[in-house]
């Protein structure tokens, strides 16, 4: 079998990022929970939290969570998709702790827990704006935290928390977050005691916990690209993440073709094979490469990041990526390997691409 295309993962430097923001929200009272959906929770980086001070480990996939045991992996596991009721006897099974905001689920798991006499951990999830998961209405997120705390014999009520910057690209500001904490404050009133935990959100709430206006009770956070690429934050929020390892994947693709072509296409211009009108820059005659994956492997060409800054992505169809390299013509030929960063945008295809074979730099 070929060697490429090759995703080379360098897991000493997964264990710095970890280590690094277990510490950087330690400092703030934040306990964090490895979020590992990003890289399709591939068993021998997950193994690599095992290692750190991540408080649990949180994915959106109950197969990663029962793969990851299997291997041996320790928990606590959260399921931080709010469950299918399909999924709940699962959940129940192999996780400690769920995000809910449905009733119906909410009995579903207390019923689930009654038959295989267990007990689970629920937070319940606020919507503060960005339109996915949550209690849109807090006087019923309110009212059904203290249903669970009261009425479900084997479901405790762990906390509250919230999501931000998923759908809605709203930031997460300390205003944001206080109203989570008010909400998390008149739940205590109603119920007598603390709430355990206050998540605030994932890795579009690290720029407020680096400058220190993250509010104080907020005491949890569940990160997943903030600590696998540590890149978007950089690039798109100006976040100074510099103390992280940006490359813990390379993605690696063989050239198959280089040679000098026009660079506006020739004929009459219709659609491209994903059935849209492409745009082109008539730039003359240059080099180009022609690379050994395709979208298939990363969905977004335009979100590749090359290495090697002198090269170009044009563009690419299912199975072929297209680059300019009249800067650096001289340096690339047939069979050659190029490489590449890798953004949340592109990682979780490249890591669920079955092209894809891994080479895994192991920790030492
Ligand atoms: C994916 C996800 C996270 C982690 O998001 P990152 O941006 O990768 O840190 C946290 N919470 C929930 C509910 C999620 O779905």
């Amino acid at each position: 079998m070929s060697k490429f295309p090759r995703l080379e993962i360098d897991l000493n430097k997964l264990k710095h990022n970890i280590d690094k923001v277990v510490e950087k929200c330690g400092e703030r009272g934040i306990f964090v929970s490895g979020v590992i959906k990003g890289f399709n929770g591939i068993v021998d980086l997950t193994k690599v939290y095992n290692l750190t001070g991540c408080s649990s480990i949180g994915t959106s996939r109950i197969e990663q969570v029962i793969e990851a045991k299997a291997a041996g992996v320790k928990g606590p596991f959260s399921m931080i998709r709010v469950p299918m009721l399909s999924e709940v006897d699962e959940i129940v099974k192999h996780c400690e702790f769920s995000l809910n905001s449905e009733k119906v689920v909410l009995d579903a798991i207390n019923e689930a827990c009654i038959k295989q006499g267990k007990r689970h951990g629920v937070v319940l999830m606020a919507d503060l704006g960005d339109l996915r998961e949550g209690f849109w209405d807090k006087e019923e997120m309110i009212k059904i935290a203290g249903y669970v705390e009261n009425q479900l014999s084997n479901v405790d009520l762990r906390g509250v928390g919230t999501n931000l910057g998923c759908y809605g690209s709203i930031k997460a500001t300390p205003e944001k977050l206080e109203e989570l904490i008010e909400i998390a404050e008149e739940i205590e009133k109603g119920i007598g005691r603390q709430l355990e935990i206050i998540s605030g959100g994932g890795t579009t709430t690290l720029p407020i916990v680096f400058d220190g206006t993250v509010p104080k009770r907020i005491n949890h956070l569940r990160i997943g690209e903030g600590i696998i690429l540590a890149y978007d934050m950089m690039i798109q929020f100006g976040v100074d993440m510099s103390f992280l390892n940006q490359d813990v994947f390379t993605l690696q693709a063989e050239v198959i073709e280089v040679k000098d072509k026009p660079s506006y296409p020739v004929g009459e211009l219709s659609f491209d094979a994903f059935g849209q009108v492409g745009e082109y820059e008539d730039r003359g005659i240059r080099r180009r490469a022609l690379v050994a994956l395709g979208k298939v492997d990363f969905a977004y060409a335009d979100m590749l990041i090359t290495r090697n800054k002198n090269i170009e992505v044009l563009g690419a169809s299912s199975d072929h990526l297209i680059l300019d390299i009249e800067k650096c013509k001289d340096d690339i030929a047939v069979g050659d390997i190029v490489e590449f960063d890798l953004c949340y945008a592109t990682i979780v295809f490249a890591t669920s691409s079955k092209n894809i074979k891994l080479s895994i730099k192991d920790i030492n």
